[in-house]
């Protein structure tokens, strides 16, 4: 039976050392919901004092329960959150729908993904080995992977809880104690979390939410000498400056930016297989997402076709209300419906092939916008180079695999890339060729898979999260030689 699960968490508490409390100051930050523009909380504005109390907190927990825990014993804590958060996916899914304006659908799957991360981690920790080296004669050397201690993750607002899960559930598996920096736009499934967490029974301090703004409570946790490795994920504005703050301390920093993902459609490809990948990529939540696929190549002689059925489906598509689980919710708030709405007054050099419907009955205060179908073959337009995030898609064509390769590579960023052709040897050529993290063939999983290694080459970032990769990064590795003759 679900717990229910406002009573597992305070909305307007940050959570450290395992209590729920106020911000310093009893400070907070108004959280509208962008399906209507009503105030739906009050989360806590932490400020440098919540930080160093969190810090210590999870230092605390370093040295103490869990720090001393098994990684077995550590594994099936993580079990059990996952369970408590499957029981709860549906108000999960709620909580974010109305915080953030995800279609409720597109909120239950992220809320299902959470669940899984704690599911792969749980399953993963106690399967992080060392390796042993031959050495020389008379010396035995092992590895031993260490967990860095206290792990900071600032997070942003587009999946706040598969974020939370890939992030955060690697460091716990992997024995740190984690400060987490959730978006201002979005704290109330982080809490959640937290709460699900504590009655799961994970040790007091092992994992500490301080709510707030990103140039306090994220500045604050970004330079602090006591954070032992920083996680962040959101723009690339600001994961230079967290990177620069991390510099000070020398502070091994995971960097998961922005993207401007291709899609290559070739002549040979199964269109009927590659529309709805080629659509839903781009306007899944609403477009607000890293590695949402905002360009799409596709080769001149089949141009005019895509581009037509594409349209099509463009047409269908509505908006509305995230409660209403339409194709597409609201922006996020205003001022992301500011940004994408002066991309689309710059359009002129690209033709507008269609765009989809905001549904009749929108609440006026709500942040609409209407999905966008663009096409051109300015390659170095603004809205074909740079991250949009929102409803927006450019296509572009293309005359043959060389030309296809320099459109793709053609930015700045390196997130994901899917490549559509029947022929094997282009598939493996391409995915070689192409600057991504990511290549997805006759398929195209917009970041998606828990197993999956994920992360960005250029300016997309580094490090990778998700799968065992985010687990080695989550450790550092200690070299043991051992001479016994
Ligand atoms: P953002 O950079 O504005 O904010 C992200 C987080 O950083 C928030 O928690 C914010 O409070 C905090 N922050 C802001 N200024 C800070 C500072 N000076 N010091 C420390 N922390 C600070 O990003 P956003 O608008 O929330 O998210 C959108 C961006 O995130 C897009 O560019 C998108 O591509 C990117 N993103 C990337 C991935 C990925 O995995 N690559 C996933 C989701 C989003």
């Amino acid at each position: 039976m679900a717990l229910p699960l406002n009573e597992l968490f305070d909305s307007s508490g940050s959570f450290i050392g395992g209590r729920w409390t106020r911000a310093e100051g009893n400070r907070s930050v108004t959280i509208e919901n962008p399906s209507n523009g009503e105030i739906i909380a009050r989360i806590a504005r932490c400020g440098p004092d919540d930080v160093e109390r969190a810090v210590t907190a999870a230092a605390a927990a370093g040295l103490g329960a869990w720090g001393q825990s098994t990684a077995a014993e550590r594994g099936r804590v993580l079990l059990r959150i996952g369970t408590l958060v499957l029981e709860a996916v549906d108000d999960l899914a709620t909580l974010e729908a109305i915080d953030v304006g995800k279609p409720l659908s597109q909120a239950r799957a992220d809320a299902v993904a959470l669940a899984r991360y704690m599911e792969f981690y749980g399953g993963a920790a106690d399967k992080l080995h060392g390796q042993t080296i031959p050495y020389q004669s008379g010396i035995s050397v092992c590895t031993i992977r260490e967990p860095h201690g206290v792990t900071g993750h600032i997070i942003p607002w587009n999946y706040p809880m598969q974020i939370v899960g890939r992030s955060v559930g690697a460091a716990l598996a992997a024995g740190n104690a984690c400060v987490l920096k959730p978006s201002e736009e979005a704290g109330l499934t982080a809490l959640a979390f937290a709460g699900l967490a504590d009655r799961a029974g994970l040790p007091a301090g092992a994992l500490n939410v301080v709510p707030g703004l990103g140039n306090e409570a994220g500045a604050a946790l970004a330079r602090h000498p006591g954070v032992n490795h920083l996680s962040f994920t959101g723009s690339l504005a600001t994961g230079r400056t967290i990177q620069a703050a991390a510099s000070r301390n020398v502070t091994p920093v995971t960097l998961e930016l922005g993207g401007k993902s291709p899609q290559l459609v070739f002549e040979d490809a199964d269109l009927d297989a590659a529309l709805p990948f080629l659509v839903n990529a781009g306007i899944q939540n609403a477009g607000q997402t890293c590695s949402a696929s905002s360009r799409i190549l596709v080769q001149e002689s089949i141009f005019h076709q895509v581009l037509d059925r594409m349209a099509n489906r463009y047409r269908g598509l509505t908006v509305g209300p995230a409660i209403r689980d339409l194709d597409l919710g609201p922006l996020v708030s205003a001022r992301q419906h500011a940004i994408v709405t002066g991309y689309l007054s710059q359009t002129t050099g690209l033709d507008e092939a269609a765009r989809g419907t905001i549904a009749t009955d929108a609440p006026e205060g709500g942040h609409y916008i209407e999905p966008v179908l663009l096409s051109g073959d300015d390659v170095r337009h603004r809205l074909a180079q740079e991250e949009i995030f929102g409803p927006v898609q450019v296509v572009i064509p293309f005359s043959d695999e060389d030309h296809a390769v320099e459109i793709a590579n053609g930015t700045p960023y390196g997130l994901v890339a899917g490549i559509w052709t029947r022929d094997g040897g282009r598939q493996l050529r391409l995915s070689r060729r192409l600057k991504a993290g990511q290549v997805f063939v006759n398929t195209y999983g917009a970041g998606g898979g828990v197993e999956l290694p994920f992360g960005g080459v250029g300016l997309s970032g580094h490090g990778r999260e998700k799968g065992f990769e985010a687990l080695y990064g989550m450790t550092q590795l200690k070299t043991i030689a051992l001479h016994h003759g």
